[in-house]
C-alpha cells in the first residue's frame, strides 16, 4: 500500500460505553500496531510543524507521549511533557482544567521552555479543548510562543477548536 493510500481513521476503534455509558472511545492502540500507520500518522503531524520552525513538542500525559515525542525527533524539536499533578520532580507550574465532572490539572517543569521558544501543542484527541487549553496557557506563561496544535483526531461536535482560538489547529482524523 502506498503511503497516500493509508486511511488513519480506520486504524481507530471505535469502543461505544467506554469509560462510561453514551461515551465512544477512540481507541488508537490498533494504529499504533500498524507500523505503516504510525510512521504516516507522525510523517503528517511532523509535516504540520516543519514550516513552523519549532523548538518544542508540548504533549499531555499519557497518549499525547507516543506520537508526541515521535514528531519532536522527526522535526529536530525538543519534547515537554506535560503530566498530572506531582508527577515531575523539580519546580513546575499547572494549569486547571474542567472535566464533566470536577477539574483536573497539567504541569509542566517551570524551566522546561524558554521565552520566545516556538511551541507545538499535541495530544493524541481533541475533545472540549480543556486538555489543550491548559497546554497552551502553561506555554504563554513560560513565555513561549503556540505556533499550532496538532492531534490525531478530533471530535469536531465538542467544539475544541473554539477553546483553543485563536491558535491554528490540526487533526488527522475528524469526527463530526
Ligand atoms: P478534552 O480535554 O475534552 O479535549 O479531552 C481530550 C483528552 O481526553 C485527550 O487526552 C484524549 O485522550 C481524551 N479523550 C476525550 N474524549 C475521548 C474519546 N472519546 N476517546 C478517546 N480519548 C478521549
Amino acid at each position: 500500500m502506498s503511503r497516500s493510500a493509508i486511511d488513519l481513521r480506520s486504524c481507530i476503534r471505535d469502543i461505544p460505553d467506554y469509560p462510561r455509558p453514551g461515551i465512544v472511545f477512540r481507541d488508537i492502540t490498533p494504529l499504533l500496531l500498524d507500523a505503516a500507520a504510525l510512521s504516516e500518522a507522525v510523517r503528517r503531524l511532523a509535516a504540520y510543524g516543519a514550516p513552523r520552525a519549532v523548538d518544542f513538542v508540548v504533549a499531555a500525559e499519557a497518549r499525547g507521549f507516543i506520537l508526541g515525542a515521535a514528531v519532536a525527533r522527526e522535526l529536530g524539536a525538543g519534547f515537554v511533557p506535560a503530566r498530572k499533578p506531582g508527577k515531575l520532580p523539580h519546580e513546575t507550574i499547572s494549569a486547571e482544567y474542567i472535566l464533566e465532572y470536577g477539574v483536573d490539572a497539567l504541569e509542566v517543569h517551570a524551566d522546561a521552555i524558554g521565552h520566545g521558544a516556538n511551541v507545538l501543542i499535541h495530544d493524541d484527541l481533541l475533545a472540549t479543548g480543556g486538555t489543550a487549553r491548559a497546554l497552551c496557557d502553561l506555554v504563554e506563561r513560560l513565555g513561549g510562543h503556540v505556533v499550532g496544535c496538532a492531534f490525531l483526531a478530533e471530535l469536531a461536535f465538542l467544539g475544541g477548536r473554539e477553546r483553543i482560538a485563536p491558535f491554528d489547529v490540526c487533526s488527522l482524523v475528524t469526527y463530526d
